[in-house]
């Protein structure tokens, strides 16, 4: 007699159904499977479970004394690099979707997990299982919205794979790694970007709206190391925001109240980490956890242009500042937001300091956040490290 695994009695939710982690619901996609079986323990907001993960995947967690694993988690490196021929299209120069295709080219992998766009909304995330490079490559270039990666995780147990690579952000990840085992794989490779601000389809176009003079020709955004948003419309054209011109009061309540309760900016779980923020401008920053992060680095090696990463500035000010000002919605006039950006972008931080300003800034607001809404969940929601990291200012009641 075949034995059922207790999950497939489990029945993924309707999607109009009220979720697990209520209003905290990152849309991770895990409901939408029988993995929701597993929600209690697995969710990224019902059970914050990053140490614990994180020996199970690196075999120890972060050294909170060694400064730049208390920020970026478990590594073994970190490097710049961009690709020498970047990806037409892509976010930055295509390191993540190049990856993912040498993978599936070399046989190391079956299917990759990764969100294209549906056809009617280039920002709409449908999630797939990848099986060619031109699938692969038609989900290259962010959708800044939640998306429910883990969605087709069914679709892997019935298509018998038993190689995958998984793309995807911290919230998603975290869930993933606790199912892990459930899978039934023989290996799994997981390949994340950091990820912070996310917010639904609908809270993407009031972002748009309020930020960009043309949001409906919007191809990509990002916000970069020059403290400037930066956005390419359809016709090639591009268009700068700074950071401090930002309508803060208006897009106060556009981030999900998951990604204003998340603590896992860099992506801790996974294998390897590619995202910009740790990089000079124009350069990707990339975190190699482990040794299967470091296998999967390898294969676009020859492909790549490196430098060792640097630090510059002190962002401790620029942090403390940014508090209340964020606190009380402050928006400053566009001229003067100019030329705080000139100002900052020659003498604020940069490279390593730049991805910790990023990360004290968002750390900082996400506690208060969840010190004023969820004070039930504050001790056991933020992670050790987070709590050391916000302990270096002072906070508003
Ligand atoms: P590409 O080759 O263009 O591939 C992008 C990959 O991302 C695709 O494989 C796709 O499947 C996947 N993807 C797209 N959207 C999503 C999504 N919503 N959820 C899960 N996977 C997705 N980096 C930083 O350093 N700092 C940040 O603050 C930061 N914020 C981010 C916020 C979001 C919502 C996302 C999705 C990414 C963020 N990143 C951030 C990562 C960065 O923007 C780039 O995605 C990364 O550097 C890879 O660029 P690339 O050109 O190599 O990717």
């Amino acid at each position: 007699m075949t034995s059922v695994s207790p999950h497939k009695k489990a029945k993924a939710l309707k999607s109009t159904s009220r979720r697990p982690a209520k209003e905290l619901c990152s849309e991770c996609g895990l409901c939408d499977t029988y993995y929701i079986h597993y929600v209690k323990e697995a969710c990224a907001f019902i059970n914050q479970q990053i140490g614990g993960l994180e020996e199970q995947t690196h075999k120890r967690s972060r050294d909170l004394d060694n400064e730049n694993e208390l920020y970026f988690g478990v590594h073994q490196d970190m490097i710049a690099a961009r690709k020498q021929q970047p990806i037409e299209g892509a976010q930055w120069t295509g390191i993540v979707s190049t990856i993912a295709i040498e993978m599936l080219n070399r046989g190391l992998v079956e299917g990759v997990v990764c969100v294209q766009n549906t056809k009617e909304d280039r920002f709409q995330p449908m999630p797939v299982i990848a099986r060619t490079p031109e699938e692969i490559l038609a989900a290259r270039v962010n959708k800044p919205t939640l998306s429910p990666n883990l969605s087709v995780l069914e679709q892997i147990e019935k298509s018998g794979m038993t190689r995958l690579l998984v793309i995807g952000v911290g919230c998603q990840i975290q869930a993933l790694r606790a199912v892990e085992k459930e899978l039934g794989l023989e290996k799994l490779y997981v390949l994340g970007t950091p990820c912070v601000d996310n917010v639904t389809r609908a809270g993407l176009q009031t972002f748009l709206e309020t930020t960009s003079r043309s949001p409906d020709t919007v191809v990509h955004y990002e916000f970069m190391q020059d403290f400037r948003v930066h956005f390419k419309h359809e016709d090639g054209s591009s268009e700068t925001v700074p950071f401090f011109g930002l309508k803060t009061n208006k897009l106060k309540d556009v981030f999900a109240p998951s990604c204003m309760t998340c603590f896992d900016y860099v992506n801790s779980l996974a294998d390897l980490v590619v995202g910009y923020m740790g990089a000079p401008f124009g350069w990707q920053w990339i975190v190699v956890r482990n040794d299967t992060g470091k296998e999967m680095l390898d294969l676009v090696q020859d492909q790549l242009d490196t430098q060792p990463v640097m630090s510059q500035g002190n962002r401790k000010e620029a942090v403390q500042q940014s508090i209340p000002a964020y606190d009380k919605g402050v928006t400053l006039p566009m001229w003067a937001a100019k030329l705080m950006g000139v100002v900052i972008e020659k003498i604020g931080p940069k490279g390593l300091e730049y991805a910790r300003f990023s990360i004290d800034s968002h750390f900082t607001r996400n506690y208060l956040y969840v010190k004023r809404n969820y004070p039930e969940k504050l001790a056991a929601h933020v992670p050790e490290f987070a709590k050391r990291i916000v302990g270096q200012y002072k906070l508003p009641e």
